[in-house]
């Protein structure tokens, strides 16, 4: 995500699968085949010799599991996957209409850009021919560099091109004034996915940093630099990158707000790190006024950071740069470049093969424009009445989510009414943007495609860099209309659930209550719902700000329980001999289980106004309730994927998203009849009681 912000998706699995494999394949695609329509729930997919009450998403799920290969190019398979593949198709024909068109498009029109950004990328012809040449002018601005306030210089217009170097400046939504931006510091500036895996011990982490080095080596040896040169230079930036590492936060650490709350005034911030001239950083970037306050996130990081601006020599520092300069465009470079991004990548992922280059494309125009191409797409894909029907079930999920903090015997009165009102200013939005971004500055042309990529991480740069101080934007999206995703964002606290989320396997207006209330419902809605009561959301108020609304006793409730939720999920094994990280995943585990607690309400609210049907293909509406849920987390992936989300992903894997909350659920034993000591039914002292 170009824009990580603190938001909460309900899965980052497509996310993962789009950066890591962002490569190409050289290939052109055989025409699409049909792909089945997808259903909320699919019996064809249970397992009947697996038993509910032992293992229910083995049950829900394992006939599919059985069949399934993991189609070559990807991660994983499954619903996201599904769902993804089905979208896309829409989206490509959106994309090569405006393709073909666009010479006849108006110059400067949104619809023509949309149309040559895409047309640019699906080039691989012109990407074959042009070799690296189109990032040769940027690599001289960096080989320039030799004083240290170049040096600040270069990494200023990196930021503004979106390349990760050093540390991250993003405005975002103040944490302690929700109605205005502020420019804030993250720390940043790492090749591999997370810090551990540059502290972790261990040959396995040791033979990983090798890799990394060898990658490193190898961009630098394509860019034209000798094999010992290259080598010398891979293990400075590796060094850099180390020392970097060591001074970053944990993602444990990172979760609790107070850890990256440190508001301070740009003279505190000039003293904290001395060696950094902020005046000429934010001439650099474009940014006119900072603001009375910035938040630095991490201190002790930027501290760091300004030591090793003075200490270690510009000449290193040219290398680092030029790496992730390189890093970022190899993807869109020629077969070398494009091999050696994919093989690195593949290292986290398990991906066998390149994903076809218009998907690629797609992804990136997506990514890039989205908000242009989402427009036709809603035409195609979501009718009113589908949104209307998925709003109705979001409704019953927020007032469920109410009737059970009405009734919470461990809440006080005081945290409860705060709790309502935060609930009941909990903003929603459903399917697409009222207003659709602006793309009038957008510089797109008919020009080797990793040119427009710039161009387009330039116009997202440009679009917030002056923010700080500045109303919020409340009518924004934090993700694209097609994207098979949602997202709590507690800083603003609403929940955002795009179109491309509220289709079937999601939702279908023609399905029964049961089964949407047990995936849209449970599983999304009150998924992210809960998001704004969990171990960070609840740090925030109704109107976003960090604040502490509840009372100690009710804290220390909250605190004691979902230390269980964390010994809960510390029990699971994830892949290998690695079990799930309880605390990582906590904010996740609560939201699952919460989700699963509040959809099951929200089906008997729906169940009394439209009347009880008679069972469905065998099963009663609580059992398809449970279906849809497990069913929703339908997912089949490769143990190189896992093993890179014991240390990244706030999920826990898709068996214990599902397995986990409803052995804690009651409701569930009674629709399966599983009895005290079956494996779904968890003994009721280790059973967490938050919601
Ligand atoms: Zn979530």
């Amino acid at each position: 995500m170009r824009n990580p912000s603190s938001t909460h998706r309900r899965s980052i699995t497509l996310a993962l699968v789009a950066s890591v494999l962002a490569a190409a394949s050289l290939h052109a695609q055989a025409p699409a085949a049909q792909l089945a329509p997808l259903k909320v729930v699919d019996v064809a997919m249970i397992d009947t010799t697996a038993r509910a009450c032992t293992n229910f998403f083995e049950y829900a799920t394992g006939g599919w599991l059985k069949r399934d290969t993991i189609p070559a190019a990807y991660a994983s398979s499954g619903v996201g996957r599904d769902m993804l593949n089905r979208g896309e198709r829409v989206a490509r024909a959106v994309l090569d209409d405006a393709a073909a068109r666009r010479a006849s498009l108006p110059a400067g029109s949104t619809q023509r850009k949309l149309g040559t950004y895409y047309a640019t990328c699906m080039d691989s012809t012109a990407a074959e021919r042009q070799g690296m040449e189109p990032v040769r002018p940027m690599l001289a601005r960096i080989g320039a560099v030799r004083t240290r306030a170049e040096l600040l210089d270069e990494v200023a217009r990196l930021h503004g091109e979106y390349v990760n170097v050093l540390f991250r400046y993003s405005p975002e939504v103040a944490r302690h004034d929700a109605a205005h931006y502020q420019a804030q510091f993250f720390a940043g500036g790492l090749g591999m996915p997370d810090r551990d895996y540059y502290t972790n011990p261990g040959a396995s982490a040791d033979s990983m940093r090798a890799a990394y080095v060898d990658h490193v080596a190898t961009l630098f040896v394509l860019a034209g630099q000798a094999e010992a040169s290259a080598r010398s230079d891979a293990q400075k930036v590796m060094a850099i990158e180390t020392e970097l590492a060591k001074a970053s936060l944990t993602r444990v650490a990172r979760r609790e707000p107070s850890a990256t709350d440190h508001p301070m005034s740009v003279a505190q911030l000039r003293a904290l790190t001395p060696n950094v001239d902020w005046t000429r950083y934010f001439q650099a970037i474009g940014l006119a006024r900072p603001g009375e306050q910035v938040n630095v996130a991490e201190p002790a990081f930027m501290r760091r950071v300004s030591e090793l601006l003075a200490s270690v020599p510009v000449e290193e520092w040219r290398a680092y740069l030029r790496y992730h300069l390189l890093s970022d465009a190899s993807p869109w470079l020629s077969t070398p470049w494009v091999r050696e991004s994919f093989a690195w990548g593949r290292r986290f992922s398990g991906a066998r093969e390149m994903l076809p280059r218009w998907k690629r494309c797609l992804g990136a125009t997506d990514g890039d424009m989205g908000e242009a191409l989402g427009q036709a797409y809603v035409q195609r894909t979501f009718p009113p009445e589908a949104r209307a029907r998925a709003k109705q079930v979001i409704d019953d999920i927020r007032a469920a989510f109410a009737e059970r903090l009405r009734h919470l015997e461990w809440m006080s009165g005081t945290t409860r009414a705060q709790a309502l009102s935060k609930l009941s200013g909990m903003g929603e939005k459903v399917g697409y943007p009222e207003r659709w971004r602006d793309y009038a500055r957008l510089q797109v042309a008919e020009q080797p495609f990793v040119l427009n990529s710039f161009a387009a991480n330039r116009f997202e740069f440009e679009r917030r860099v002056g923010r700080p101080g500045t109303a919020v934007d409340t009518t924004e999206w934090g993700m694209t209309v097609p994207t098979v995703d949602a997202y709590y964002d507690p800083t603003k606290n609403e929940m955002v659930f795009p179109a491309g989320a509220l289709m079937p396997q999601t939702f279908d207006p023609a399905a029964d209550d049961g089964a949407n209330y047990g995936s849209l419902g449970g599983s999304w809605a009150g998924h992210e719902l809960t998001h704004g009561f969990d171990d960070q959301g609840r740090h925030y108020d109704a109107r976003g700000n960090l604040s502490d609304w509840w009372t100690p006793a009710d804290s220390a409730h909250f605190v004691q329980q979902a230390d269980l939720v964390v010994r809960q999920y510390d029990g699971y094994l994830q892949v290998d001999t690695f079990h799930v990280n309880g605390r990582l995943t906590l904010g996740e585990n609560i939201a699952d289980y919460g989700g699963a607690l509040v959809g099951y309400d929200a089906l008997q609210r729906a169940l009394e106004r439209r009347g009880r049907p008679g069972p469905i293909e065998g099963y009663t509406p609580e059992q398809r309730y449970f279906l849809a849920f497990a069913q929703s987390f339908r997912q089949h992936s490769r143990p190189e994927s896992l093993r890179t989300r014991v240390t990244t992903d706030p999920h826990s894997p898709a068996e214990w998203r599902v397995n986990g909350p409803l052995g804690n659920m009651p409701q569930f034993a009674q629709a399966f009849g599983c009895k005290p000591g079956d494996p779904m039914v968890r003994p009721p002292e280790t059973v967490p009681h938050i919601w």
